[in-house]
């Protein structure tokens, strides 16, 4: 049996970055830089007001003073209005500075009076200033190679007049779960069947990694009907099955993906749950066997599916794994077996609570958690103890 770490690490050894395509802007929310991206234009793009009030000369600004107001500068067209001393122009948020300006007095702090104001305080020099390249210079970098594009990515590129560029192609996914046990959604389950519930969980999974799922499909436990469905899911960058993978006499996945000629480079990690997690390629997709127990099928995805996936798409190796956070623990966990154990839990406000049964079925527990800890083989962790959870919302 595999470590996790080695299975890991063999998983990534065999998957590559996928070319590059070009994004729009407004479609790159969770894409990966392609490349390292440098600023074109300064920010601010030129000296202006970080208030509503009247632009002035700092030193014509003393409480008590009277300034005659000879101009207005809205936000928008820079009308080159100028300054001098005695004098002010009335200025709003984001308008262009006038010429001689150096300060901002807000339009709280004057009275005005028809075409003069009185000023209640003094202003220094640079007052409600927003400085041209004050937040960054022309030329800085502002995106990494490999970097995640987020909400507030994209309104800085957007700041740059920037409007598509290129990311990290999105793999393209088949899903088929396996099972004669189980019913479609729609069906009625004959006595013994219950429900496929993986498949959609999966498809969900995938799409939140950045996949494109391309198929969803279920095959029974048949191994001429499951190699004709594995030939087209084998087509493209990722192929994920579900089920049939263990040492049962209706495990056909591994005959299978060898008769079709894959490859299996990797099967059984230890790892609970999930221990018969299989790994291999035909061409260039590759093959993710995940345990049917719905909970080992989630867990081997976040830990070995999503990190493959997230690295086709040209993710840089520290947004692979999970968010990781330090909680403290409600009650004690003990590991007595010898894999790593991943129990699911709950985290709220810093305190982690084990979420339901822990068995690898126990689908309920599972849609009340967001967080693993992993507990070592004979490991154990005491109540109030500070760990360390993997967040996966
Ligand atoms: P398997 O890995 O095929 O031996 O399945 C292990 C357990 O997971 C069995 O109890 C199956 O009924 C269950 N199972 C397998 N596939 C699914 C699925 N797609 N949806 C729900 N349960 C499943
Ligand atoms: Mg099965």
């Amino acid at each position: 049996m595999t470590s996790e770490a080695d299975a890991l690490a063999a998983v990534l050894a065999k998957v590559t970055a996928l070319p590059s395509v070009k994004a729009a802007l407004a479609d790159s929310l969770g894409r990966f830089a392609a490349q390292d991206g440098f600023a074109l234009r300064p920010l601010p793009a030129f000296d202006n007001s970080a208030m509503d009030g009247y632009a002035l000369q700092a030193g014509s600004c003393r409480a008590g003073m009277k300034l005659r107001v000879v101009g207005e500068q809205p936000a928008g067209a820079d009308r080159g209005l100028a300054v001098g001393a005695g004098e002010a122009i009335r200025i709003f948020t984001g308008a262009p500075l006038p010429v001689g300006a150096n300060a901002v007095i807000m339009q709280e702090d004057v009275t005005r009076e028809g075409e003069t104001i009185v000023v209640h305080g003094n202003a220094e020099p640079g007052e409600f200033i927003r400085r041209q390249g004050s937040d960054l210079a022309a030329g800085q970098k502002i995106l990494s190679r490999g970097e995640r594009v987020a909400a507030q990515t994209m309104a800085l590129l957007a700041s740059q007049g920037i409007a598509e560029f290129e990311v990290g192609g999105a793999p393209r996914i088949a899903i088929v779960s396996t099972g004669d046990e189980l019913a479609q959604l729609g069906e009625t389950p004959q006595p013994g069947q219950i429900f496929e519930s993986n498949s959609i969980m999966l498809r969900a999974l995938a799409l939140a990694a950045g996949g494109e799922v391309t198929r969803v499909e279920h095959c029974a436990d048949h191994l001429e009907t499951m190699t004709e469905v594995f030939r087209h899911g084998l087509q493209g960058d990722a192929f994920i099955i579900s089920g049939g993978v263990s040492v049962g006499d209706h495990d056909f996945v591994k005959p299978a993906l060898r008769a079709l000629g894959a490859e299996i480079d990797l099967w059984r990690v230890a790892l609970k749950p999930g221990k018969p997690f299989l790994f291999g390629r035909a061409g260039r997709c590759c093959v993710f066997g995940l345990p049917g127990n719905p909970v080992s099928a989630f867990v081997t995805f976040l830990k070995f599916v999503r990190p493959a996936l997230l690295k086709m798409e040209g993710a840089a190796e520290e947004f692979l794994g999970l968010r990781k956070v330090t909680a403290r623990l409600a009650s004690e966990v003990t590991n007595s077996g010898d894999r790593p154990h991943y129990l699911r839990g709950r985290l709220h406000e810093g305190v982690f609570v084990l979420s339901g049964r822990q068995e690898s079925h126990a689908l309920f527990g599972l849609s009340r958690a967001n967080a693993l800890l992993r507990v070592a083989a004979g490991g154990k962790f005491t109540a109030g103890q500070s760990v360390t959870v993997e967040l996966w919302d």
